[in-house]
């Protein structure tokens, strides 16, 4: 722990800027923080599904865009919403100025597309709030040692907010959305999901990482790693929401269900063939989920959202291995909780569920975290909401 700064910084998502009226919302929820006597940074996401729209408007131009080209068009998503929401905190009469992810000293590797932050040298941001101003800094996005621009990959915004926490040593960093928390499952596709009160970092890690949207994974590694305060609230609330930071008192193991609905699977067959393979998704940078490398035959999962040249990467295995490759969609559902993976009795329970649902079961995966059971994506609803009725319920 570091001595108060009287910092805050707050993050809110597309849906909670989707319009004018829910940026003044937002403004005014800024505003009540900095009466409260805080220094307030706010990072911003894109206008409700401004970047869906500005990927389809690319697709209208090219199958395939280049990375780089992608970045520097999803990049302007947040940088409206950032330039909006600086004139409304304006409004509120405060002062207010706006960065971008390069002008915020967000400094990234030079992968396009799913960057990675290296460092964060935030002196433009420490001399506005010195100077008494809310700044307004653009999600999602930095600038490469190259000078490049470069975004952080779908759902980004989470990571620069718990980035810059971390480099102004915050007091908390709060991140806003249409959501009161994290619940054991998303209540969208559950009905009976529950606000968790508190939630470790290892499991909230792995329940972003296996699809749960609601956190960026990346931001709950730099909590983890700088032991910043972070809470997921609601927009429309000031207060409550879950804390991501340590295992609360629980009188079950599992912490909550996620599912994956757009798995690309990729089988390659023979020796050759699968040193080729490995090295063309290395040449891509494609982020697998899982890797099952036995003998001769690979088969590797990604997420198609982190993959926006697919088409060209495809195209690419396929020229070079022929009939050694195939693909295929597939879904995924996992338990996360601490320790679940390594207890067989758990394993058996959800496999169990599965045939109960009528859900097959195509394979079973585990680690020390999580239970995952692959199935059709039409299947993962359905098999989401037995585990939860089974295990959380
Ligand atoms: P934002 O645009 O504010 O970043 P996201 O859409 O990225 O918001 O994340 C919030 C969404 O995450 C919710 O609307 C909810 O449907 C989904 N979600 C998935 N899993 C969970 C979960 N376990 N708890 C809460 N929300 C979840
Ligand atoms: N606007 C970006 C996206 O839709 C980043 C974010 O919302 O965090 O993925
Ligand atoms: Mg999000």
């Amino acid at each position: 722990m570091h001595a108060p700064t009287n910092i805050v910084v707050q993050k809110y998502g597309g849906s909670s800027v989707a319009d004018a009226a829910k940026i003044r919302l937002v403004a005014a929820r800024v505003a009540r923080t900095v009466r409260a006597g805080k220094k307030v940074v706010v990072v911003v996401s894109a206008m409700g599904k401004t970047t869906n729209q500005l990927i389809d408007k690319a697709r209208l131009i090219s199958a395939s865009p280049s990375r780089r080209e992608l970045d520097m068009l999803l990049t302007c998503g947040e940088r409206e919403a950032m330039a909006l929401l600086s004139m409304a905190v304006t409004e509120e009469g405060l002062e207010a100025i706006s960065f971008t992810g390069s002008q915020a000293g967000i400094l990234t590797n030079d992968r396009h597309s799913g960057a990675r932050i290296v460092e964060v040298r935030p002196f433009r941001i420490e001399d506005e709030l010195d100077r008494g101003r809310v700044v307004i800094v653009a999600g999602f996005q930095g600038v490469s040692y190259r000078r490049e621009i470069t975004t952080l990959g779908r759902g980004g915004s989470d990571t620069t907010a718990v980035a810059l926490a971390a480099a102004l040593r915050a007091d908390y960093c709060e991140i806003c959305s249409d959501v009161d928390g994290i619940y054991t499952a998303d209540p969208r596709v559950v009905d009976a999901a529950q606000l968790l009160e508190a939630i470790s970092h290892d499991e909230m890690l792995e329940l972003a990482a296996q699809g749960a949207k609601v956190l960026h994974d990346s931001s709950v590694e730099f909590a983890r790693r700088s032991g910043i305060a972070l809470w997921a609230r609601a927009t429309s609330k000031d207060g409550g929401g879950t804390r991501i930071d340590f295992q609360p008192e629980r009188d079950r193991q599992v912490a909550g269900v996620t599912g994956q609905k757009q798995l690309i699977r990729v089988k390659v067959r023979g020796g050759a063939a699968v040193e080729h393979a490995l090295q063309i998704i290395e040449a891509a940078s494609i982020p697998l989920t899982h890797l099952d490398l036995e003998g001769k035959e690979l088969r590797c999962w990604f997420t198609i959202a982190d993959v926006p040249d697919w088409t060209a990467v495809k195209a690419r295995l396929e020229q070079v291995l022929g009939d050694d490759v195939d693909f295929g969609e597939e879904g995924a559902v996992s338990l996360v909780g601490q320790g679940i993976g390594s207890n067989p009795a758990l394993i058996n329970k959800a496999r169990q569920t599965a045939v109960g649902a009528g859900v097959p079961v195509e394979a079973v995966s585990v680690s020390p975290l999580r239970i995952t059971l692959w199935c059709e994506p039409a299947m993962v609803d359905p098999l989401t909401r037995a585990l939860h009725a089974a295990f959380c319920e």
